[in-house]
């Protein structure tokens, strides 16, 4: 399987071309990183999405999707990591010092046995690591929507609304990780499962 991973997906830099890992060290600082968007929609107090949704790095998200290239996983995490250190660090110490709980949004289980793994849970297990935060699996996904992508922007809250539900006690202080923000829709719907106290943040690589 790998061999005919690394056939199909020989390892280049999606930047540069440049053989031998996805996003080489010399293009990694390439990437603008985006700011903390500002009055994201409620009941999330802060959200950060560190990179434009655009290609190279678009490409990158939708191989690991559609084509389930989990080796992008680690190095798509360590550009994270890097980036929220580099970048963020008192971001990163607020939520450090404030005991903050990584929780993934989760997909509906027909689409994750589908795919094999739920690309969220992926990156939280490494993000959990490399950033020292705890995380907890707490959120379940109970409605089977199509892809935000597949849905026109207006329909979306629509699409994900009550899609989610708390299958197990909330930590206080979560943020929510989702790869990809687009018009929010997603993110307030899991936001808005947890109970009115808790601080919520959300924190997706791209939008
Ligand atoms: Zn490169």
């Amino acid at each position: 399987m790998s061999l005919l991973l690394d056939l199909l997906f020989p390892k280049t830099c999606y930047f540069c071309g440049r053989p031998g890992c996805y996003f080489c060290p010399s293009c990694n600082g390439i990437q603008p990183t985006m700011a903390i968007v500002p009055n994201p929609l409620p009941p999330l107090s802060g959200l950060l999405s560190l990179f434009p949704y655009r290609p190279p790095l678009r490409r990158a998200l939708l191989d690991l999707k559609y084509y389930l290239v989990t080796d992008l996983v680690d190095e798509l995490s360590r550009l994270v990591i890097c980036r929220l250190t580099s970048d963020y660090p008192h971001l990163l110490s607020y939520w450090s010092q404030n005991r903050f709980t990584l929780v993934p949004v989760p997909l509906h289980p027909f689409r994750q046995n589908w795919r094999g793994f739920n690309q969220s849970v992926l990156f939280v297990r490494r993000l959990s690591t490399g950033l020292n935060l705890d995380y907890a699996d707490c959120l379940q996904r109970i409605k089977s929507s199509p892809s935000q992508t597949q849905v026109n922007p207006q329909d979306r809250p629509q699409n994900v609304s009550r899609a989610f539900r708390l299958a197990a006690n909330p930590p206080s202080r979560v943020i929510l990780f989702d790869d990809v923000y687009t018009t929010g829709s997603t993110l307030a719907s899991a936001a808005g499962c947890f109970p009115s106290s808790t601080t919520l943040w959300g924190l997706t690589i791209a939008s």
